[in-house]
């Protein structure tokens, strides 16, 4: 599902390269749930756009679904996110010009999926948002924000889905409901799991937990308290 190879990324910084990634890999099967953690700095983010075909690695491969995405161009990497990919953002990118429920009626529309508006409204239900569907995003909370960014991610039933500190912002009671939803997609439709977090509790609910420092890793093992069995399909 996903296969990343030595995947390194520099930036050019004050004249000089820094490297804030240096030769990761690892290797995910569908429905795999898979946690990266790491302290702040140390290139998560960064990895997970690398993963997601939001930007390009300096050197390395990745492949989502068997697709080599550093082959491909910026509109080829975008029609692949677009087939397969769901992301929730650290900062929840919402479009600031459309209300809740267009946000989350974007990724259908993308893919040519019309009506989508009851799948849009029953995901903005599930976030405890029900209300909330014609507010734009400068009237919610930031916590509201980003359970929109969920529902968004969710409209697609994508095959891999990257999310970047999905409880950050949300109280206990908003970050259980999420961490439920994340595993039902998981469950329900065999989706891939990838997540930043700070959250050790979450990591370890997860198979497999990736740690990074300096951008390389430095631990990669199997949770023995992970949860949602995935189909083996
Ligand atoms: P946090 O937990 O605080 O979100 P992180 O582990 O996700 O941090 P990244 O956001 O991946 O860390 O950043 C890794 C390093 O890369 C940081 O030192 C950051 O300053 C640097 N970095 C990220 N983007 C750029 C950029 N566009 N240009 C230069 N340096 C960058």
């Amino acid at each position: 599902m996903l296969k990343v190879e030595n995947l390194t990324k520099s930036y050019a910084s004050a004249g000089r390269q820094l490297t804030v990634l240096e030769s990761v890999s690892f290797e995910l099967q569908p429905g795999d749930t898979f946690s990266i953690v790491g302290p702040s700095g140390s290139g998560k983010t960064t990895l997970l756009g690398l993963c997601a075909g939001l930007d390009r690695a300096s050197s390395g491969s990745v492949w989502l679904n068997g697709i080599q995405l550093d082959t491909l161009s910026e509109d080829q990497r975008a029609a692949v996110r677009n087939e397969y990919v769901g992301f929730i953002f650290q900062n929840f990118q919402l479009l600031p010009t459309l209300t809740a429920l267009e946000n989350v009626l974007v990724p259908l529309e993308l893919r040519g999926i019309q009506g989508g508006e009851k799948t849009a409204q029953n995901l903005l239900e599930r976030v405890g948002l029900a209300g909330r569907g014609h507010h734009y995003p400068t009237q919610l909370s930031g916590g509201e924000q980003q359970r929109v960014s969920l529902a968004r991610a969710f409209a697609n039933r994508p095959k891999i889905l990257f999310a970047d500190e999905p409880t950050g912002n949300l109280d206990a009671d908003t970050s259980a409901t999420v961490v439920e939803l994340l595993f039902e997609l998981n469950r329900e439709a065999g989706t891939t799991l990838v997540l930043v977090t700070h959250d050790l509790e979450l990591a370890a609910k997860t198979q497999r937990v990736v740690r990074i420092k300096g951008g390389t890793v430095v631990s990669d093992s199997f949770s023995d308290r992970a949860i949602a069995p995935t189909p083996t399909s």
